[in-house]
């Protein structure tokens, strides 16, 4: 059961030949047989997840149900849940319940999709490997030794070692895609403002959004059709009709035309992940795909100027965590300067207070100009890159990550190494636009991740495309070896 797709589910719950609650119960299983060795689940709301399976059922016998309706599914722990703890991996906010529910999930809920619980992640989503989690990493299940890349690192481990059939993601550099493209799963991040962040933890507010990930981009789509939309609630969010994704998926690919950036193939790649997309490209020409080199030349300018936007607007994003209204408060303060001190000094761990000080820095009277500012000219430019490049090709292709999947602690005192996994995934943020990862391929054991890049809004075509490729390959099928 756990290795059917969301629509197969969808008939199986609809047709009587299993209730959600069976579903539900078989997945609570597998969370509890193999999560001891995984550590993607922070909080479990077993429960609560077996009386919304009661609930769908009922509403699957009355007949309103909605694709989702019953399908369980795990919840990255940055979007708030009422009631229960939305910690987003921080010491800070271990002890908050939320008091109301984020847009995402609302929508989920109200689809009659299950949750499952909450998922670990790297703290307040700063990191590429999850190893920022105040409730510790997160391993790959393909390699237990190896880190499942972040900062949603639980999400992806979880749908790749099938705890969940799908599960929530935020990507504000790269932090749907690149744990995607480790843990050998789908996962796609919207246009900046296809998904509503109300009520999702802002980290850096210009840069996240919040996508699916799922083992194929066909249960994907179906999970990001209900978790799109226009939300009043969120300034930034885009009144714009939904499209119906899970009914473009079979859309012929002849006249598709791919760009390949050549920034994306150059030094730095490793050849194993080289070799495994230049595989994949050759699919997609058997396909009808035309395959064009691009150029988008502000590339090496993108992890910097990511550095200066992403700190300075969660240091701004962070100030609210002071002790006082919400979250960890120290032992006996002495003061209101001691209270604020103490309580943010032990409750944040050191990736955050690195990207505090850094955010607080380039703001700071005197350098705004130079960082802030230039940093911001600098992603104009990266837009423009992008926007030149989509008058010429219809997609971008090219590597998630620079390599597959790193070993734990590897990376962890070497910041500037750590940021580089996100060398291909971050101008995407900058200039808003949608990606996604599909797995094609492996090297040593480890799964190997193909990007899509589409121009904005076109999350249809990028769906498409990926599912195009997935009806002609089996790597999104592929379970790591002892999850069976
Ligand atoms: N790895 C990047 C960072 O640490 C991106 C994280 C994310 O997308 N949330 O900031």
């Amino acid at each position: 059961m756990f290795q059917k797709s969301i629509p197969e589910l969808a008939r199986g719950l609809r047709e009587g030949e299993f209730s959600s609650e069976e579903l539900t119960r078989g997945f609570l299983d597998r969370i509890g047989r193999f999560d001891e060795k995984l550590n993607c689940v922070i909080t479990l709301t077993d429960s609560a997840a077996l009386e919304a399976a009661r609930v769908a059922d009922a509403r699957l016998k009355n007949g309103d149900a909605t694709l989702l309706t019953g399908i369980p599914f795990l919840h990255k722990d940055i979007f708030c849940t009422d009631g229960v703890r939305t910690s987003c991996g921080s010491r800070m906010l271990d002890n908050f319940a939320a008091p109301y529910d984020a847009t995402v999930t609302v929508r989920l809920q109200d689809a009659g999709a299950v949750m499952l619980g909450k998922t670990n992640m790297d703290e307040f989503a700063m990191g590429s490997s999850n190893e920022t989690s105040f409730y510790g990493p997160v391993k790959n299940p393909w390699d237990l030794q190896c880190v499942p890349g972040g900062s949603s690192g639980g999400s992806a481990a979880a749908v790749a070692a099938r705890l969940a059939p799908l599960a929530t993601g935020t990507d504000t550099g790269g932090s749907i895609r690149q744990p995607a493209a480790l843990c050998g799963v789908t996962g796609i991040k919207p246009t900046y403002g296809r998904v509503s962040r109300y009520g999702m933890i802002a980290f850096a507010s210009s840069l996240d959004q919040a996508g699916p990930f799922a083992a194929s981009a066909q249960d994907a789509a179906c999970m990001l059709e209900v978790m799109a939309g226009f939300d009043p609630r969120d300034s930034t969010s885009i009144d714009q009709p939904v499209d119906a994704y899970a009914g473009m998926l079979d859309a012929d690919l002849s006249g598709l035309t791919i760009g390949l950036p050549k920034e994306y193939f150059g030094a730095g790649l490793d050849a194993g992940v080289g070799a495994a997309v230049q595989a994949a490209i050759e699919a997609y020409k058997k396909l009808g795909a035309q395959v064009k080199e691009i150029s988008l030349p502000n590339t090496s300018l993108a992890v910097p100027a990511y550095y200066v936007v992403a700190p300075a607007e969660c240091s701004s994003n962070l100030s609210r965590m002071d002790g006082v209204r919400f979250g960890y408060r120290c032992e006996e303060p002495k003061d209101l300067e001691d209270l604020y001190v103490r309580s943010r000094g032990e409750g944040f761990g050191d990736e955050v207070k690195r990207r505090i000080l850094v955010g607080t820095y380039a703001l700071s009277a005197g350098y705004y100009d130079a960082y802030y500012l230039k940093a911001q000219q600098v992603r104009r430019l990266i837009r423009d890159d992008f926007v030149q490049a989509f008058r010429e090709v219809d997609i971008i292709m090219g590597p998630t990550t620079p390599g597959p999947a790193f070993r734990l602690g590897e990376r962890c005192d070497d910041p500037v190494t750590m940021y580089l996994s996100d060398i291909y995934t971050i101008a995407v943020n900058l200039a808003g636009l949608p990606g996604m990862s599909i797995p094609a391929g492996m090297v040593d054991g480890l799964p190997v991740g193909l990007q899509l890049i589409g121009d904005y809004f076109a999350e249809g075509r990028l769906l498409n495309a990926a599912h195009r490729y997935q009806q002609v390959t089996d790597w999104h099928t592929r379970l790591p070896p002892g999850f069976e």
